[in-house]
């Protein structure tokens, strides 16, 4: 293994650091710096698989395990000059959590405490580094539900989701996690503590109507460290209705949501596959060639089949080089991207849509039948079935990418949103522009009244690691080019981190001058997450 080139934090600073958290609790080891090299940013797993990220890995990770030792490391990353990058769960897709070779990583993962679950008020507060699965379960297991299911919901955390603006699979009738918060409180590049809405904080720390949450949700630990979230929660619902629905047209399809969601019917949940992903998800339906990629699954079932011909001493190292030889074809295929995309646009294709709908009274089913009608003027009925597959595997895709790198090639997710007049015009536009470099396809989910984001799904490859970044950083170009100059939002829910930071100028016209004001007021000294959200 290559030695790191960046270098690890002087034993004097250790010193400093742990005389705040304790001994033991500042990381410097190679290994233990490695493990924080990256966050899910796929970029960042082409660059570790050529081992290049070594030359920026964090000088330190220090895990401190309560507020107060938060204040004094930002007291001391204000003295010596050293930045900070929050890291919750390491999650994130964009590069938010990625330290570089000057700075240290702040586990956040220490603060995980339940702090109150208050019935009477429907809220509960807990730390940041509470897992957003072991939260549910908790409220769960208590009769109560916060409604926030990302499909990361098993690895990620509650401090990540404010960070980042994140959106979970019930985002049409909870709304994303912005609109569940109530308060958080923060510790700012200044050292100061506060609760972000005062009124619902601490008393006495500020004037009663100050609401600093559009500031502070979002901002991937710009202007502060969130060390605390108040946030609102629901009953458990005990009523659920789930179909799939059938439609021969994308547009026909979009206009039987946005006639849904005008009629100021909640779904809870809404999902439309284009002709491509409704093809691999509704094979994963049948149980057959898994969703994507699917090559790890279809080769384990041809090593399977050839394993019993075979004796028993053979068959493990038989099933690797199936494994290996299937994905290594999907790999190359994949590497033609406009054979490929031709390819499906030939197939006779339709779009599934996956609709639900729960809570806990009679107006569940009230509402689940009146939008069933609607659908079904529009489209197919398909009955329960696809959406009770959809339930039962909801957090199983996302995982099934990662063994695609093992090919060489790569897969990554570009979540966009716009005005339901424009939302056809993005699809095609960003599609024309990724399709030259990668294999792609595309899922609407997360709907509003005014319109809906575009969850685009690409797989590519080149040869070698260098044409391999070549190809991802043009893709990533086209298609955020494209999305900029469709007037439509270049990040949705996944944050902005370090991969879209170029384009968050096109998002928020005039936002940077604002954004260097509140760093100014925040964090002055620009110690907290250099380069992330604007560059
Ligand atoms: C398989 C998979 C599926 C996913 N599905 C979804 C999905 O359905 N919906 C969705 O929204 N996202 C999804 N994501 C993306 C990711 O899970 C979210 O962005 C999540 O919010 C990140 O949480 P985390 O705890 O892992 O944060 P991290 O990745 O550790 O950090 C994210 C950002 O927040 C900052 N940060 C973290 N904690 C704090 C804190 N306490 N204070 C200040 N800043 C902080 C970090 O510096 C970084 O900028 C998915 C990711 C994967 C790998």
């Amino acid at each position: 293994m290559n030695a790191p080139s960046s270098p690890a934090l002087s034993d004097v600073d250790v010193a400093d650091l742990e005389s705040i958290v304790g001994a033991g609790r500042v990381r410097t080891s190679f290994p233990d710096r490695l493990a924080y090299q990256n966050d899910c940013w796929p970029r960042g797993i082409i660059l570790s698989r050529g081992r290049r990220l070594h030359h920026h890995l964090a000088s330190a990770i220090v895990q401190p395990d309560d507020e107060e030792q938060i204040v004094e490391i930002v007291k001391w990353a204000k003295k010596s000059g050293v930045p900070i990058v929050p890291f919750g769960a390491g999650s994130g897709v964009c590069g938010g959590a990625v330290a570089d070779g000057q700075s240290i990583v702040v586990d956040l993962k220490g603060l995980d405490d339940l702090i109150e679950l208050d019935a009477d008020n429907a809220t509960v507060r807990a730390g940041p580094g509470i897992i957003g699965m072991d939260l549910e379960r908790y409220l769960n297991h208590a009769g109560w539900t916060m409604g926030h299911f990302p499909s990361s919901l098993y690895c990620s955390s509650l401090g990540g989701y404010l960070a980042s603006r994140s959106a979970g699979q019930c985002s049409s009738r909870y709304g994303k996690i912005e609109d569940m918060v109530l308060s958080m409180r923060v510790v700012a590049g200044t050292g100061e503590v506060f609760d972000t809405a005062a009124d619902l904080g601490s008393p006495g720390e500020a004037g009663p109507s100050r609401d600093l949450n559009p500031i502070f949700v979002g901002n991937e630990g710009t202007l502060g460290l969130i060390t605390e979230g108040l946030m609102r929660i629901e009953p458990r619902p005990t009523r659920r209705r789930y179909r799939g629905f059938q439609f021969s047209r994308l547009d026909l399809a979009l206009d039987a949501i946005r006639e849904v969601m005008q009629l100021g019917i909640r779904p809870t949940v809404v999902r439309l596959y284009d002709e491509v992903d409704s093809i691999i998800a509704s094979s994963e339906k049948k149980g057959e060639a898994a969703s994507k990629p699917q090559a790890p699954s279809l080769a384990r079932k041809l090593a399977r089949r050839a394993r019993k011909w075979l004796p028993r001493s053979v068959d493990k190292p038989l099933e690797e080089t199936v494994d290996h030889a299937t994905r290594t074809l999907l790999g190359r295929a994949i590497g033609r991207p406009l054979v490929l995309n031709t390819v499906a646009d030939i197939l006779p294709g339709h779009c599934m849509l996956v609709v639900g709908f729960e809570g806990s009274t009679d107006l569940v089913d009230d509402d689940a039948d009146y939008a069933f009608e609607i659908f079904r003027r529009y489209g197919i009925d398909l009955g329960t079935g696809p959406g009770q597959h959809w339930l039962e595997n909801r957090y199983k895709v996302s995982y099934k990418q990662s063994p695609m790198f093992d090919t060489g090639a790569f897969v990554d997710t570009m979540e966009v949103s716009t005005t339901w007049s424009g939302l056809v015009d993005l699809y095609d536009n960003v599609r024309r522009a990724l399709r030259p470099h990668v294999f792609v396809m595309a899922h609407f989910s997360h709907v509003y009244a005014e319109g809906s984001s575009i969850y685009f799904t690409f797989a590519g490859f080149a040869p070698d690691l260098d044409s391999t970044l070549e190809k991802y950083e043009a893709t990533w170009k086209a298609g955020l080019n494209a999305v900029a100059n469709s007037g439509a939002s270049v990040a949705h829910h996944h944050g902005v981190g370090q991969s879209k930071a170029p384009w968050t100028h096109r998002d928020h016209l005039g936002g940077r001058a604002l954004f260097d004001r509140l760093k100014d007021r925040y964090d002055p000294e620009r110690i907290l997450n250099p380069g992330k959200v604007y560059p």
